[in-house]
């Protein structure tokens, strides 16, 4: 049988590692060898299931959307991750995170960000626990997501932009790793996907594995047994879709269906479909699937959603996905928006534009009536209102208002 799980050297197949700048080595180790200490130890995971709960709001419902089943041919369940506290997935791996830096004696937050929910909930849980909290993030972003830039603020961060590059989320990466880099011993990086350096990946998958145990618990409560025949999430960087598959990457009866963003199409030169057109390549401290040119140089991922805005993919998904374990969908910009409205429309919840995507995966599946299927919606759609209206054209029947 596939194992899908990392293996001791930091590697899902051929993807994943450390690489790092030697000045990162010590603190990148300290932090491989004490994780799966402190995350199983009793006081962390009493600690941290307390705030899932009476902070974050967990469990999160799993919803029967009866309209979107009877148009989509099956019974759809969404994991409502868009109800949490801050309004997206990003809290559950910032809770854990944080608790971890305190357990290793940190005092100084890093961390980088793109449409800015990953800023917030980074900022949110730093203002909770009373530590210092750097966020940086593209200039472009921070003038697109203005109002996460100011909620960091008023949460007691500072927002510093950054003006190399595209001036975006990869941009930020390379930013928060280099004041990483100038600050090893008192600083702790938060980082917000399934990616970075071992173990990274790992860890953040763990922290929102609380997903799919979640989904586990309920469908056996609601359906009588405790595995869909589908799961169906976004992907940008990876997380929601990890934690959503988390407890099912060996349950072959379970297909997974991940929706990446396909801006214009894979094809063209506006996208950020990094699973269909990557490449082996290293960024950001491992190798995974990365758009670049032929002599290596990263290519400027396109997309109307800020949070999959990103030319790589966590290493996890690049392996699974070589394995023929995901069947990934690449969903452009005007079927994203649609589907949003979409889901508006027939069950009154206004979806983050990146959970669209995830949205309009459902209409390339042919599933059976009786097939149950779990989509997580991993944000609220509250910071893109501006955008879908913007961009009603988009939206089909929808659109005419
Ligand atoms: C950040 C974000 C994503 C993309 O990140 P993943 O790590 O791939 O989950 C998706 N949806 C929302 C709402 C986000 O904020």
């Amino acid at each position: 049988m596939q194992n899908y799980q990392v293996d001791e050297n930091g590697f899902y197949g051929e993807f994943g590692g450390a690489y790092i700048p030697e000045i990162l080595y010590a603190t990148v180790e300290e932090l491989r060898r004490s994780y799966r200490g402190i995350l199983e130890s009793a006081d962390f995971q009493e600690t941290y299931h307390r705030l899932l709960r009476d902070y974050v709001g967990r469990p999160s419902p799993l919803y029967l959307a009866k309209r979107m089943s009877e148009r989509y041919g099956c019974q759809l369940y969404l994991k409502r991750e868009d109800l949490n506290h801050t309004g997206a997935h990003k809290i559950n791996n910032t809770v854990g995170q944080i608790l971890l830096a305190q357990r290793m004696g940190k005092t100084r937050i890093t961390c980088e960000t793109g449409a800015g929910q990953h800023g917030v909930a980074t900022a949110t849980v730093c203002a909770l626990m009373g530590l210092r909290c750097e966020v940086f993030m593209g200039a472009t972003d921070v003038e697109r997501q203005h109002t996460n830039v100011e909620r960091m603020r008023m949460l007691g961060a500072t927002v510093h932009p950054v003006r190399t590059g595209n001036m975006t989320l990869s941009d930020a990466c390379s930013e928060a790793i280099r004041d990483w880099c100038c600050h090893p011993s008192d600083t702790f990086y938060i980082v917000g996907s399934t990616m970075g350096p071992h173990p990274y990946p790992d860890l953040v998958a763990r922290m929102q594995s609380v997903i799919s145990a979640e989904i586990k618990e309920q469908l056996q409560e609601q359906v009588g047994r405790s595995y869909p025949d589908y799961l169906v999430a976004c992907i940008g960087g990876g997380s929601n879709a990890a934690g959503t598959i988390y407890h099912y990457l060996d349950d072959e009866r379970v297909s997974i269906v991940l929706a990446e963003a396909g801006g214009h199409g894979w094809q063209t030169n506006h996208t950020a479909a990094t699973l269909h057109r990557g490449t082996p390549g290293i960024l950001h401290g491992a190798k995974m699937l990365v758009m670049q040119d032929d002599d290596g140089q990263i290519e400027e991922a396109f997309t109307i959603s800020a949070g999959l805005d990103y030319p790589g993919v966590g290493p996890m998904h690049c392996n699974m996905a070589q394995k023929g374990r995901t069947r990934v969908l690449s969903i452009n910009d005007d079927e994203a928006i649609r589907a949003g409205y979409e889901l508006t429309r027939l069950e009154g919840i206004i979806p983050a534009i990146e959970s669209a995507h995830a949205i309009a995966a459902l209409g390339k599946v042919d599933f059976k009536q009786d097939d149950v299927v779990v989509l997580t919606v991993s944000g609220r759609g509250d910071k893109d209102v501006e955008t879908y209206l913007k961009n009603k054209q988009m939206a089909g029947e929808y659109g005419d208002f």
